[in-house]
């Protein structure tokens, strides 16, 4: 007998598996969000060595049940308001299983062709859809590539900017004494000084510019400023990062007026618009990304609100020599007669490692099973939910918005003040009806309530909502 399954097996056990998800997202409605575990509780339960004799497929799947599932803050559930959602649809689901199943890889093109010109047509599709500039398509100069997050995506940008900036010396002789500086608000992700670090540039290379207290926005002024100091002192200017929807409060930077501040230090423009970038895929909700023409690089994850199982985030470049410059490498054992004739892409070239999954397969399978017209229903349902919420705040007076609704993310606050505020969110969460994350804005805390999960009703909404009455009841 084989050790491997054979493939009635694996017929049998896939089935299961995709039954078991189909009953754990019926039973999450009646389980606690945030899961009730102890530091330790999980690992106590299991045995302390790999077994050493095969097991049946279905000691696993009652495993999940019995030590996974309570260990679990339940990302799919439909009252998961907390951070960002990270919807893991059926459809994508299901295009990650086929990517799993294909197993190959696609680090260049001559390895597996149709794993890059698949993701080059769904980038060019997807970046259409969204409404970027044709400077980003792949037939150009420019092109888009599937990273695992936007935090590479951020660094990768970073590589890049540096690359051009120091005409290549950079990737020769490391980036000593270049005296760089990268630029990004107060409220730019903390991505940005990761990436400071990774690129060996130092934490010290970034510099953090105010923000408009009313919509923390960059202060674009203090940011010219900035720039103009920092020349005059003899750095670097090197990258700009524009925030397009703030993970905090989903504050827009004005794109159009940082990339004219860029422009006056041939600056890198990259925009983070990790989160709400896709709302682009709806005309009316394009405002936030006006001016994205003068932008070198643009991010945006369909791995948070679009549907898609992590990890899928859009990657987009205006020309992707710097991003090769940058990263090329060729071993001998990667030498072929497609990379040397000019005409295909590899995409191990555009970021930091070499092997790449097909992820192209899930955002495929959620554009063609959605179509553009439900991805739209889809983001509007969440902008609507958030507008409810909106006015579910104002007609109670325990409590307030602190800044705007932000498409699908609202910001709000008790009027009794910070202590309280805290207490009320840790009473929702400790309840398990609802889970809500926080924030500070002007130095208060806040909370942030943040729709767009693919399960969520309004009725949800409502349900969190008479959760923090109660609490305010209480707390406030
Ligand atoms: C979520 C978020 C990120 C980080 O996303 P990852 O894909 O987890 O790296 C970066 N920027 C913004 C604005 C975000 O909201």
């Amino acid at each position: 007998m084989s050790e491997h399954m054979s493939p009635e097996e694996f017929r049998r056990n896939g089935h299961a598996a995709i039954d078991w998800i189909a009953d754990y997202w019926a039973s999450l409605d009646d389980l606690p969000v945030r899961s009730p575990v102890a530091p330790g509780d999980v690992r106590r339960m299991l045995p302390p060595a790999a077994p050493e004799d095969a097991e049946p497929f279905d000691a696993l799947l009652a495993d999940l049940d019995r030590v996974v599932v309570p260990g679990l803050t339940h990302w799919q559930h439909p009252r998961f308001f907390a951070y960002f959602p990270a919807n893991s649809s059926p459809a994508a689901i299901l295009g990650d299983l086929l990517s799993s199943g294909i197993g190959a890889q696609g680090m260049i093109w001559a390895t597996s062709p149709a794993v890059t010109e698949v993701e080059q047509a769904v980038l060019d599709w997807f970046g259409e859809a969204l409404g970027l500039p044709a400077a980003f398509r792949s037939d150009g100069p420019g092109g888009g590539v599937i990273q695992d997050t936007a935090s590479t995506a951020t660094f990768t940008a970073l590589l890049a900017a540096l690359h051009r900036a120091s005409g290549g010396e950079a990737r020769a002789s490391g980036v000593g004494g270049g005296r760089w500086r990268v630029y990004g608000s107060t409220q730019a992700h903390s991505s940005l000084v990761k990436a400071a670090v990774m690129a060996g540039l130092g934490e010290q290379a970034v510099r953090v510019v105010d923000v408009d207290p009313a919509t923390q926005a960059v202060d674009v002024e203090a940011l010219r400023s900035a720039v103009a100091e920092d020349v005059a002192g003899g750095l670097r200017p090197l990258m700009v990062h524009v925030a397009a929807g703030s993970t905090s409060t989903g504050a827009m930077d004005d794109i159009a007026a940082v990339a004219e501040v860029a422009g006056t230090a041939d600056m890198w423009v990259h925009v983070d618009a990790a989160w709400a970038g896709v709302a682009a895929v709806c005309p009316e909700l394009r405002g936030h990304l006006a001016g994205v023409e003068a932008a070198d690089s643009f991010v945006t994850n369909p791995h948070k609100w679009l549907l898609t199982t992590f990890d899928c985030s859009t990657f987009w470049v205006r020309d992707r020599t710097a991003l090769t410059g940058a990263l090329s490498i060729l071993p001998e054992y990667l030498r072929n007669a497609a990379t040397e004739s000019g005409e295909v892409v590899d995409y191990r070239d555009w970021h930091p490692q070499l092997g790449r999954r097909f992820r192209a397969l899930k955002l495929w399978a959620v554009l063609r099973t959605y179509g553009l017209s439900g991805l739209r229903e889809h983001v509007r349902s969440g902008v609507a939910l958030a507008q409810h919420v909106a006015g579910l705040v104002a007609a109670d007076e325990r409590f307030e918005m602190v800044t705007e609704p932000s498409l699908s993310l609202v910001v709000f606050r008790l009027v009794a003040g910070d202590e309280e505020t805290m207490a009320a969110m840790e009473a929702v969460n400790a309840s398990g009806e609802a889970y809500l994350s926080h924030t500070t804005v002007r130095g208060r805390a806040a909370i942030r309530l943040a729709v767009g999960s693919w399960r969520t009703t309004q009725a949800d909404v409502d349900r969190a909502w008479r959760a923090l009455q109660e609490a305010a009841a209480v707390h406030g």
